[in-house]
């Protein structure tokens, strides 16, 4: 089928990057007893393989219609890997430098990719954000150390929500008709989420916008559901433990918090039974569409649409190693689990976390 929105032949990869496919959930919502039709709004088909391609293009091209960035300037920005790739594939095809600077915790899969485009990568431990050594903190030192470099900085740049304002949530709406009832999304730097819930509350007020947060992250409110705040997570790419400058909470209706467990065995099962081959923070997004849609009550003729981040590509020695998932205790393990375990296949009863 052609794309009536893309030209036949692009001039650069950078072309391919938005107007990602909607995919209607088959399986997973139906075995858990839900009634409304959930659609995927799959990022991962992404030219850099997710929606930070998005950002990487608006941020660099604001910068240079501002005269802030030109021919030989270095790129440099801290990254949970994601905005990193869409950077680096973005300063190939314009022929900038580029330093991305990744906290440890990140996969080696994202490093290797952005090693790959022709980045520079600098790895930060695990600290808290106003740490010295975090990556935000190391990214500022190597600007001031760097000549004629620039800061993208999506955690507080404006163009970051803007364009999935501007972009992804117009598609959405189209890709609707206008008919929805909730999104449900994952907020890091809350870049999608904000653009999304801004474009939501004007032009359709109606639909509930809902904020999925790991365990672990303080950015969900009522700040008392954020429990063991600090505590390590494994998905990458969602939560912090401060709120970034760009996440505006005001557009969000409702918080869940998803545990590891939840979020990477649901990223399995979207792979195993709908076919999607999606990244960890993926899972959490649909775990927490299946909590919002029974908390609220979403019934038959209701619409709901997740918003899809990444892929597989990023995790593949992560929760797509079986190895890993058991070192971790990240299969189903309890009776319960097992009993209705294809590779899982439990009613929403237990997914309540304080019932495990
Ligand atoms: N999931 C993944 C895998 C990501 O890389 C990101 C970006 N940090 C998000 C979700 C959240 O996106 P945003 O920064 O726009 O909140």
């Amino acid at each position: 089928m052609m794309d009536a929105g893309r030209p036949k032949i692009l001039d650069n990869v950078c072309q391919f990057v938005g107007q990602t496919p909607m995919i209607r959930l088959n399986r997973i919502p139906q075995s858990m007893g839900i009634e409304c039709e959930v659609l995927a709004k799959c990022e991962l088909f992404s030219a850099g393989g997710s929606h930070k391609d998005r950002i990487a293009i608006r941020m660099i091209e604001d910068a240079e219609k501002a005269g802030l960035l030109k021919e030989g300037s270095t790129i440099i920005e801290p990254t949970s890997g994601n905005t990193g790739i869409g950077v680096a594939m973005v300063a190939a095809v314009k022929g900038y430098k580029c330093i991305l600077v990744m906290p440890e915790k990140m996969s080696a899969e994202k490093m290797d990719t952005m090693h790959a485009l022709g980045a520079t990568i600098i790895r930060t431990p695990n600290v808290p954000f106003g740490s010295a050594e975090s990556h935000i903190c190391v990214a500022e030192r190597l600007h001031k150390e760097t000549p004629n470099s620039y800061i993208l900085d999506q955690y507080d740049n404006p163009a970051n929500p803007k364009v999935h304002y501007d972009e992804t949530a117009e598609e959405v709406l189209d890709q609707c008709d206008g008919r929805l009832d909730m999104i449900v999304i994952g907020a890091g730097t809350g870049g999608v989420i904000t653009g999304i819930g801004r474009k939501m509350k004007e032009k359709l007020p109606g639909c509930l916008v809902v904020g999925v947060d790991p365990e672990g992250s303080i950015m969900a409110e009522p700040p008392s559901i954020n429990e063991n705040p600090g505590k390590f997570w494994e998905i990458e790419g969602i939560g912090h433990d401060f709120v970034p400058g760009v996440l505006d909470r005001t557009v969000v209706d409702k918080w869940v918090k998803i545990k590891d467990v939840d979020s990477l065995q649901m990223a399995r099962r979207v792979i195993s039974e709908e076919g999607i081959l999606v990244g960890g923070s993926s899972g959490s997004a649909v775990m927490g569409a299946m909590k919002a849609i029974k908390e609220v009550g979403l019934g038959a003729g209701k619409r709901v649409v997740i918003i899809i981040p990444d892929s597989i590509r990023n995790y593949m020695t992560k929760f797509l190693s079986d190895q890993w998932m058991l070192e971790r205790d990240f299969f189903p393990t309890t009776e319960l689990q097992k009993q209705y375990s294809t590779w899982w296949d439990l009613p929403i009863s237990i997914l309540d976390n304080s019932k495990k």
